[in-house]
């Protein structure tokens, strides 16, 4: 396939990840600009680091009609965010084919452009969740002061019959003032066996996922929907959701958190109270009582289908810009 077809087909896996906006950042300059054939020059090691915008001209015209010229159909303006500095780690950004997109990623900002990013994060807005009514929480959860009173009812939980097939409970871990808080669906063997979120083999692709973005599990708050492992780790029924929700929900109002990422289809939709599949909930910045969410896919997903790396590379960096442009606490 010519390098026109490539890009072509690049941006058309993005649409059919219900992607509505182009995000070049995470391409290597010197592949995008050879499939542009933008500039007719070859490209100096030295402007490796520079942005795309930059090379191909200041004007966004000239960016666009580059686009365009290379068979691209624009359907509406380029809203060329400028991307945080990222980390790469081994197994996840480079596996997920950004690592050569580190480098422009460092690219230093000027202090116009850093108050210019610091005040907004350039995303398309999703669902809105406003502020849960007092009786969608029902019992003494709502009144739990504090995440050690969560744990300590969480482990004497029996408002679903999982408890019984259960050997420990998990009811999550981290940083009670954390900035960001993962969400994922419920315990798995490993973490059933400890009773700790995300241990096993996600977990550990979890853990270098937060690394890409510059965060450790200590900065963070991992729990999951569902509190106990459901059997032979089968679906969770909408029964437990229900009788387990409200302590995720008194988890966040307690955590107050920058922003939430929901790993996986299950967090997302459950959070989201929406049926929509996740390919239209990824890319998009959703509103889980005020605070921002941001929807990926699960860790155990993306060792199933390394394809989705990149997309997940796109969504926690899009979360890192969220912590990064929240005012500080
Ligand atoms: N999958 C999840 O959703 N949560 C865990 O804690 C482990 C695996």
């Amino acid at each position: 396939m010519d390098a026109r077809g490539l890009l072509r087909r690049y941006l058309e896996q993005r649409r059919e990840l219900g992607e509505s906006e182009l995000v070049l950042d995470g391409l290597n300059v010197d592949d995008v600009m050879r499939l542009l054939g933008a500039t007719g020059r070859s490209i100096p090691v030295s402007e490796g680091r520079r942005s795309v915008r930059e090379l191909v001209g200041d004007q966004p015209d000239d960016w666009r009609t580059a686009l365009q010229d290379a068979g691209v159909m624009l359907e509406r303006p380029m809203p060329g965010p400028k991307p945080v500095p990222v980390r790469a780690t081994e197994d996840f950004a480079e596996t997920s084919g950004t690592a050569q997109s580190i480098d422009q990623t460092t690219t230093a900002d000027t202090p116009d452009e850093m108050a210019t990013r610091k005040k907004s994060v350039v995303a398309p807005k999703g669902i809105v969740i406003e502020p849960i009514e007092a009786e969608l929480m029902p019992g003494s959860i709502e009144k739990l002061d504090s995440l050690d009173a969560i744990v300590k009812t969480v482990k004497k939980c029996t408002r679903c019959s999982l408890y019984k097939t259960a050997t420990n409970p998990v009811p999550g871990e981290g940083d009670p003032n954390a900035d960001l808080v993962c969400v994922g669906e419920a315990p798995g063997a490993k973490e059933d066996e400890t009773g700790r979120p995300f241990i096993g083999q996600a977990g550990q692709l979890l853990t270098k996922i937060l690394a890409a973005i510059d965060l450790t599990r200590e900065q963070v708050f991992i729990c999951n929907v569902l509190k106990h492992r459901p059997p032979g780790n089968r679906n969770p029924l909408p029964e437990e959701v229900e009788a387990c929700s409200p302590y995720l929900i008194r988890q966040l109002e307690l955590i107050k958190p920058k922003v939430i990422v929901a790993f996986g289809t299950f967090a997302a939709q459950t959070l989201l109270n929406s049926k929509t599949p996740i390919g239209q909930l990824r890319g998009l910045v959703h509103q889980y009582h005020g605070i921002p969410l941001i929807v990926t896919y699960h860790p155990a997903a993306l060792l199933r289908n390394p394809a989705w790396k990149r997309p997940t590379w796109e969504d926690v960096k899009l979360a890192r810009r969220i912590l990064d442009s929240s005012p500080r606490s």
